[in-house]
């Protein structure tokens, strides 16, 4: 079986975290992003994160290195004319994952697919920007990427059956499970878990307890692994506060309303474990 070049468009929390999972299944990974210190940042992610496997007794010493040595990077998108699947995971703003789409349809080889890890962005319409909507398609991975199995594959309307079979074989190959979902605002799992982290935002923002009683509550009362606030900063506010947008303005329905302290918290700047700030504090 011939080993796919996977292309990674932005190196934030996602893109470096796919990166991961592609580079230690035997891929080789070619990560982009705008400027070199995300690119930076996110090699340096992968290699804390390999670390700590490494000290766990779960990596050796020698995976590791070769691992970190099949993710290359560049701040242009020229070099993804090499890859046979692109994944865009670059900022949820629909604006730019257009434009970006336009740009990798031209950049990338014809038979290239191309896939997003958008979190609620129409999998139709960044489909309807390139000339290979049948080629695109949604590979939504969870967060943290390395540990989460989740891979929600889904299909545009215009997606072949042969780049749903790809993708759906790809995802098993890095040793993550696919769900196969509809092209629907949020598709499955952010249209139940955004709105339950924006209603703990409202809950915090009316006073009805502080952020790490909310937090307790749910993880006591729901048996969560995490607190819905402390979920909200290690996805980050502003990634929330985009897919609660996708869904108000998807589906027309009040229920989505973004919660207002999470409108002013991404204003203030406060958007989670990626600034230090959040709902709660970090060092
Ligand atoms: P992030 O802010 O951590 O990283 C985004 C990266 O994209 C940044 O490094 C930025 O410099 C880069 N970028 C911006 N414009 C670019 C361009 N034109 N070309 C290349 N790179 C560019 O965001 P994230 O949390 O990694 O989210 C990325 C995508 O993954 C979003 O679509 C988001 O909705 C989705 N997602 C996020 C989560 C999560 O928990 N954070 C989970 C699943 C999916």
């Amino acid at each position: 079986m011939t080993t796919p070049h996977v292309g990674i468009v932005g190196a934030g929390t996602m893109g470096n975290g796919i990166a991961q999972a592609f580079a230690v299944a035997g891929f080789p990974v070619t990560m982009t992003d705008i400027a070199d210190a995300p690119l930076q940042r996110g090699l340096k992610t992968v290699d804390a994160s390999l670390e700590r496997l490494v000290k766990k007794d779960k990596m050796s010493a020698a995976d590791k290195s070769a691992a970190l040595g099949r993710i290359r990077t560049a701040t242009s998108l020229e070099p993804l004319h090499a890859a046979d699947l692109v994944i865009e995971a670059a900022t949820e703003n629909l604006d730019l994952k257009l434009e970006i789409f336009g740009r990798i349809d031209q950049v990338a080889k014809g038979d290239a697919i191309l896939a997003t890890n958008t979190s609620s962005i129409s999998i139709t319409r960044l489909a309807a920007a390139t000339k290979r909507p049948e080629r695109v398609i949604g590979m939504h991975f969870f967060n943290p990427v390395p540990v989460m199995a989740l891979v929600e594959l889904i299909r545009g309307l215009q997606t072949s059956d042969a780049t749903y079979a790809s993708a759906e074989a790809l995802t098993k190959r890095i040793g993550k499970t696919p769900v196969k979902v509809k092209n629907s605002p949020g598709f499955v799992v952010n249209r139940m878990l955004c709105p339950m982290i924006n209603e703990a935002i409202f809950a915090l923002g009316e006073g009805l307890a502080t952020a790490a009683e909310i937090d307790e509550a749910m993880k006591l009362g729901c048996n969560h692994p995490i607190g819905p606030l402390a979920l909200c900063d290690l996805i980050g506010l502003d990634v929330e506060l985009a897919v609660m947008q996708v869904l108000f303005e998807g589906f027309k329905d009040p229920k989505y309303r973004p919660a207002p302290l999470l409108v002013e918290m991404v204003e203030a700047g406060y958007l989670g474990r990626k600034t230090g700030r959040g709902f709660h504090a970090y060092g």
